[in-house]
């Protein structure tokens, strides 16, 4: 079943002014019921933009969104994002931030706590219920935002550069987590990422795009087999791959390197 159908979309931000931006060109894919698609490209070629469509928060200037059959005209509750930004409530002990968009909803106290248990196990947060945002490491505090999302159950998970602001190591285990998660839950998942690697690594397509206005360069199925771990990286098969992405990307990335050069 189609969950996301993106139809020949285009942004322009300021549209017919001297400040106008195109940012992305004819866009057009579908994504599938638990699949996990990645979105590659060099900076400033509109993945954020196409994000932030889909989550309802800007608007085509031509094309349309599809989710579930209907076109999307703002935010929607089945629609999670995930941002690499900080996005934790300070205030909030890790149950009671993985609970608040339940309580938003008015589910009843027994059965957030219930929900919520259930999703800190699954995000590998058992025993932190308790403590606060600033009590844990960076990588636990995106386990909350990620727990945060998933408790509402969404149809469809946005992920903008969710282990961008992490370290190494912890990028790979919780890459390894999401990959289980994903599994476990068959979340359908759109997934920005700088990292090669992880984009080939998690996914089962990915969309390569163009340096500004972003188009689609490349869709590039992923046909290792599951389910994978991170050892997956060291055989030739993922090589291959990797080395396909880059060589899609090189150009890319030295024309959006160009560009961002001269806007600074
Ligand atoms: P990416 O996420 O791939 O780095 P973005 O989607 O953030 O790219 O940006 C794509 C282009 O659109 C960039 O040139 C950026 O400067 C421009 N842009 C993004 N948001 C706005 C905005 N609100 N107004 C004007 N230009 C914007």
């Amino acid at each position: 079943m189609t969950v996301l159908s993106v139809n020949n979309v285009s942004k322009t931000y300021n549209a017919n002014t001297a400040n106008s931006v195109e940012a992305i060109r004819d866009i057009d894919f579908e994504l599938d019921e638990g699949e996990f698609l990645s979105v590659i490209g060099p900076t400033g070629c509109g993945k954020s933009t196409l994000m932030k469509m889909v989550a309802g928060l800007v608007e085509p200037t031509e094309g349309e969104i599809g989710f579930n059959g209907e076109p999307i005209t703002g935010p929607r509750e089945e629609i999670g994002v995930v941002f690499q930004e900080e996005s934790t409530f300070p205030w909030r002990n890790t149950l009671r931030n993985v609970e608040f968009g339940l309580q938003m909803r008015g589910v009843d106290k027994e059965e957030r706590r219930e929900r919520a248990q259930e999703i800190i196990e699954l995000v590998g947060l058992g025993g932190f219920e308790s403590n606060y945002p600033a009590e844990l490491s960076g990588g636990m505090r995106q386990r909350v935002a990620i727990g945060r999302t998933l408790a509402l159950n969404p149809d469809l998970m946005l992920m903008d550069e969710p282990f961008g602001a992490l370290d190494e190591q912890t990028r790979i285990i919780l890459g390894e987590e999401l990959l289980r998660i994903c599994r476990e839950t068959n979340q359908t998942t759109l997934f920005i990422t700088h990292s090669l690697t992880e984009a080939a690594y998690l996914s089962d397509r990915v969309l390569v795009m163009s340096a500004r206005p972003g188009q689609i360069k490349e869709m590039v199925d992923i046909e290792i087999e599951r389910p994978r771990d991170h050892n997956v990286v060291t055989t030739d098969e993922f090589n291959e791959i990797n080395d396909h992405l880059w060589h899609i990307l090189r150009d890319e990335a030295k024309q959006g390197f160009e560009q961002t050069a001269k806007v600074e």
